[in-house]
C-alpha cells in the first residue's frame, strides 16, 4: 500500500520506516528543509534505538522516500497520516497550527480518495475539524473528491518506540465508517500476528483514549511523588510502598515510581490539554490540575534536597550532573526536570558540569551558551573535585559506578539520587552521604522516624 507520513520528527519516522519496514512505499514529508536533507543523506535527526538501521534498510530498498513537498508523497497514496507535534499553547491548550496547516495543504493538493489519519495527539473533536478544512479548500478549488477522516492515536514510548511500533499493546481506530475501519485494519495487519487487538471505536473516543492513557500514568508519576514527599516527612520508604500496593493484581508494579517529576513532549502538555478540555466542555478535570499540580512541585525537590544541604547560596559550588534526558535510551530534553534543575543551580550561583550518554547536544540546544554550565564527555573523569554528584537520568552506565572511585573524586561524598537507583545501606556504609526522593534521606527536618540516614550531614 502507499503511504504519506507528514511530520518527520519522533513519531513520524518511526511510524512511516515501520510501514516501509512490512512493504509498503511510504513518503515521509516534512517542512523542515534540513531535516529531510539529513536524511536523503541517511543522517537520523533523532535518537532511537533501532532506528538507524530499519531506516538505512528501507531507504536502499526504495520503500522509503523523504521530501519536503506534500504534493510529491500524496501522489498515489491510500493513507495520509498526520504526525506533526500539537505543543502546549500558552493558556496549556494544545496547539492545533501545525495540523492545521498540513490539512489544508491536503485540501490544496487532493486529487484522489484519501484516507486522512490523525496519528499527532490532538484533542476531541480534531477529525470535525480536519475535515471541515479539508471540505473547504475543496469547495474553494470547486472539486468533490471523497475522502475520510480517522483517528489513530500513538502509544509508542521514546527509547522503545521501533519495538513498541512493531508490537503494539494495542491499536486504536477511530472511524465513522466501515470502509475505512477495513482499509485501516489491513494497514496494520502485520503489527498484530502477536494477535494483540486492533480496537475500532468512534472517533472522539479514540481521541480521547489516548489523552486518558497518558492521563493515567502522569496520575501514577504524580500519586508516587507527592506520597514519596510525606515518605521524607515521616519516615516511610516509599520504594517499600511501591511493593506493598503493586502486590495488589489491581493496581500493578508498573509506572510507580517516585522522582523527579515527569518530563517528555507528552505528559505535560496532554495532561494540560485535558485540564483545558474540561473547561471549554464545562466539565472541570480537578484531577488534571492536580496531576500536573503534583509535577511542577516535584520537578522542584531536587533542587530542594540540595539547598537544604549546601544551603541558599551555591556561589562557590560545583556540582556534577549525570544525566540530562527526560528518560533514559532518548535525546528528547523537552521537559525534562533536569532544565528546572539546572535554571534552580545556576540562579543561585552555583557552576554545573553535565554528562548525558546522548542528549547533551540537544540541551545545548535548548540551554544556549551559559554561563558556569559546562558539558563533559567522560562520567568519571567530570567527578573530580565536585561538591556532589547529582542523578537526573537512569542511563543503565550511571547504575553500577565505581563508587569508590566516585567518592574519592569529589570534594565532598555527597550523592542526590533522584532516581533511586543506589542502595542506600551500601553507600551509607561507604561513607557517601546519599539523598534520594521519599526513603526518609532528605538532609534535614526530618521526623523521628526518619533517623537511618542521619549520620552523614
Ligand atoms: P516532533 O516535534 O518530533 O516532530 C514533528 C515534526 O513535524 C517536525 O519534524 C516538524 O518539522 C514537522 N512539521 C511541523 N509542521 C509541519 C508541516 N506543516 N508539514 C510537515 N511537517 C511539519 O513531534 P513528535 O514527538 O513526533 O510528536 C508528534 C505528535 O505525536 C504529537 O502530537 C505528540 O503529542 C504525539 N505523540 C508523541 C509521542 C512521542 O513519544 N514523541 C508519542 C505518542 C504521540
Amino acid at each position: 500500500m502507499h503511504v504519506c507520513v507528514v511530520g518527520t520528527g519522533y513519531v513520524g519516522l518511526v511510524t512511516g520506516s515501520c510501514l516501509a519496514e512490512m512493504g509498503n512505499r511510504v513518503s515521509c514529508i516534512d517542512i523542515d528543509a534540513g531535516k529531510i536533507e539529513k536524511l536523503q543523506q541517511g543522517i537520523i535527526p533523532i535518537y532511537e534505538p533501532g532506528l538507524e538501521e530499519i531506516v538505512k534498510r528501507n531507504v536502499k530498498e526504495k520503500r522509503l522516500t523523504f521530501s519536503t513537498r506534500l504534493a510529491d508523497g500524496l501522489n498515489g497514496a491510500l493513507f495520509c497520516f498526520i504526525t506533526v507535534g500539537t505543543p502546549p499553547s500558552e493558556d496549556g491548550s494544545a496547539d492545533l497550527s501545525h495540523v492545521l496547516a498540513v490539512t489544508h495543504e491536503i485540501g490544496r493538493s487532493l486529487d484522489h480518495y484519501l484516507i486522512v489519519i490523525n496519528k499527532s495527539t490532538v484533542p476531541v473533536g480534531t477529525a470535525k475539524i480536519v475535515r471541515e478544512a479539508i471540505t473547504a479548500e475543496l469547495q474553494m478549488r470547486g472539486l468533490e473528491i471523497e475522502f475520510d477522516v480517522v483517528s489513530n492515536p500513538e502509544f509508542l514510548k521514546e527509547g522503545a518506540a521501533i519495538e513498541d511500533f512493531l508490537r503494539p499493546d494495542r491499536i486504536v481506530i477511530g472511524t465513522d465508517n466501515v470502509r475505512t475501519t477495513e482499509l485501516m485494519k489491513q494497514l496494520y495487519e502485520p503489527f498484530v500476528r502477536n494477535q494483540h487487538p486492533i480496537l475500532t471505536m468512534d472517533i472522539a473516543s479514540a481521541e480521547l483514549t489516548k489523552y486518558a492513557a497518558n492521563a493515567m500514568l502522569a496520575m501514577r508519576i504524580s500519586f508516587m511523588n507527592e506520597f514519596a514527599r510525606l515518605c521524607d516527612q515521616v519516615g516511610a520508604d516509599i520504594s517499600q510502598i511501591r511493593v506493598g500496593i503493586g502486590s495488589d493484581q489491581r493496581i500493578g508494579m508498573s509506572f510507580l515510581y517516585a522522582g523527579p517529576g515527569y518530563g517528555g513532549s507528552c505528559f505535560p502538555k496532554d495532561v494540560k490539554e485535558l485540564a483545558n478540555t474540561g473547561e471549554r466542555f464545562g466539565s472541570t478535570m480537578h484531577l488534571m490540575q492536580a496531576i500536573d499540580a503534583v509535577n511542577e512541585a516535584q520537578k522542584r525537590y531536587v533542587p530542594t534536597l540540595i539547598v537544604r544541604r549546601f544551603g541558599e547560596h551555591l556561589s562557590g559550588r560545583h556540582f556534577a550532573l549525570w544525566g540530562l534526558a527526560f528518560k533514559p535510551q532518548t535525546d528528547d530534553m523537552r521537559e525534562a526536570p533536569s532544565l528546572v534543575l539546572i535554571e534552580e543551580l545556576l540562579q543561585r550561583g552555583a557552576a554545573i558540569t553535565a554528562y548525558d550518554p546522548i542528549a547533551m547536544e540537544q540541551a545545548q540546544k535548548l540551554l544556549g551558551e551559559r554561563e558556569r554550565l559546562f558539558y563533559a564527555d567522560d562520567m568519571m573523569e567530570m567527578l573530580d573535585n565536585k561538591d556532589a554528584l547529582i542523578l537526573m537520568t537512569e542511563w543503565r552506565q550511571f547504575r553500577q559506578p565505581d563508587l569508590a572511585e566516585v567518592k574519592q573524586k569529589m570534594k565532598f561524598p555527597v550523592i542526590f539520587d533522584g532516581r533511586n537507583i543506589y542502595d542506600h545501606a551500601k553507600l551509607h556504609a561507604m561513607g557517601l552521604q546519599h539523598y534520594c526522593i521519599g526513603r526518609g534521606c532528605v538532609p534535614q527536618h526530618r521526623m523521628q522516624g526518619a533517623a537511618k540516614c542521619s549520620s552523614g550531614f
